[in-house]
């Protein structure tokens, strides 16, 4: 198997930035936050400094920043612990819940799990061909118990979608919803190394965030939680982070966390610049594959500049990853979050697409070298696969030269 020469995968996970690496290292030897002695204060002023960082960053204030193992349970945690403190509002009944046929299994599966339970009323927006949701069509479904059915206790949208990259109107949907009263979960994972992110801005009650999707290490993340909006935990212990994340701090993850999202933050716009340009360069080589077309927005305002998704016609799914992966190439077919696989992609069912799904994603380290190898190996494995042809021997085309 050839060294991996080319990340493709960004949108899986981002290396981590050699200065997040450093606080990593100077907090992992800390001591109890919540300890009373004078190690113990060192470390908690660590992690305060860090929720300062964060909060910054997320427009919001450091009391709203909840931290977790990553985004999967600042989801978790909102959708769960939002529908049980609504239901204990309500004696018990259920309640409502609204969210997409796209967002990421993190959301989807706590709410299917709720709703399997009897505890909520689930409804899933379906997106448009691009990905993107409508406002409208989200605001269609909520309702204010008025009529007797069980009120719409939260609504989740993602900010922008991982597998096409495809961008909602989150600020839209939140002033919108704000006049309802209806809290609104964003699933903002995806959004934090090219996006602004902000829990003032877009009138959100709720974000999820994960350090290693922006350069931060993984296993650390951020429930940002509106004080005010009615949360329950979905774990008890020691009574951390206002009772909503007990177990000890994380020193050394929750000060890498604090780093790489300022770094994220101060280099956004000159990372997201130069991603736009490579991620059209991208687009345009593999548009000219006979049979390759790009999925997602049309509007580049609607697109992460980090992703290019495309189907790829009459080639089989798993042998193009394995090609790609023969080739030195890590990229991910379908959503490398889940389970990697070629096919069975729900965000490409819901949006309707055929043929072979194919996400590249680019991230703060990606470079024109490893643009123009993914292109020139496509350009060659393509054809090779439909023809019914070996995937082997495309690590011939040399190493890709440049930073990873
Ligand atoms: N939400 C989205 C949109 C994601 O893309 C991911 C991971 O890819 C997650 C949630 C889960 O985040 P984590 O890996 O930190 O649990």
């Amino acid at each position: 198997m050839p060294a991996m020469q080319a990340d493709l995968d960004h949108a899986a996970t981002t290396p981590p930035r050699p200065e997040v690496l450093e606080v990593l290292e100077r907090w992992m030897r800390a001591g109890n936050a919540s300890a009373r002695h004078l190690v113990g204060q060192s470390a908690r002023r660590a992690v305060e400094h860090a929720r300062e960082q964060v909060a910054g960053v997320l427009g919001c204030g450091p009391h709203d920043v909840v931290f977790t193992s990553g985004g999967t349970e600042a989801d978790n945690l909102a959708v769960k612990g939002v529908v049980w403190a609504a239901r204990a509002e309500r004696g018990g009944a259920p309640v409502h819940v609204v969210t997409t046929a796209v967002e990421h299994a993190a959301v989807l599966e706590p709410a299917r799990w709720l709703a399997a339970r009897g505890e909520i009323e689930l409804e899933l927006v379906a997106p448009g061909p691009d990905g993107c949701v409508s406002v409208d069509d989200v605001l269609a479904l909520v309702r204010d118990g008025s009529d007797g059915r069980a009120p719409t206790a939260l609504v989740s949208v993602m900010g922008a979608n991982n597998e096409l990259g495809s961008v909602n109107d989150i600020a839209g949907l939140g002033s919108a919803l704000s006049e309802h009263a209806i809290p609104l979960h964003v699933d903002a994972v995806q959004c934090v190394a090219t996006l602004e992110v902000s829990l003032e801005a877009w009138s959100a009650d709720a974000l999820a965030i994960s350090a290693h999707k922006a350069g931060g290490p993984q296993g650390v993340g951020v429930a940002v939680l509106r004080r005010g909006l009615a949360v329950e935990p979905t774990a008890h212990g020691g009574g951390q982070d206002r009772g909503l994340r007990s177990g000890t701090f994380a020193v050394g993850l929750i000060a890498a966390c604090g780093e790489a999202m300022v770094r994220a933050a101060a280099e956004r716009a000159a990372v997201r610049d130069r991603l736009l340009v490579l991620s059209e360069r991208l687009a345009v080589g593999l548009a000219a594959i006979d049979g390759v077309e790009r999925s997602g927005p049309s509007d580049p305002e609607r697109r992460l500049a980090s992703h290019v998704h495309v189907m790829i016609d009459g080639v089989d799914g798993e042998a193009l990853a394995l090609g790609l992966d023969a080739a030195g190439i890590a990229a991910s077919a379908g959503s490398a979050c889940s389970s990697g696989a070629a096919s069975g992609s729900h965000v490409v069912t819901a949006c309707g697409l055929s043929g072979a799904p194919l996400r590249l994603s680019l991230g703060w380290t990606s470079s024109m070298a490893e643009v123009d190898h993914v292109v020139e190996v496509l350009e060659g494995l393509v054809p090779r696969l439909r023809e019914g042809g070996p995937v082997v021997g495309l690590d011939r085309l040399g190493p890709v030269g440049g930073g990873r």
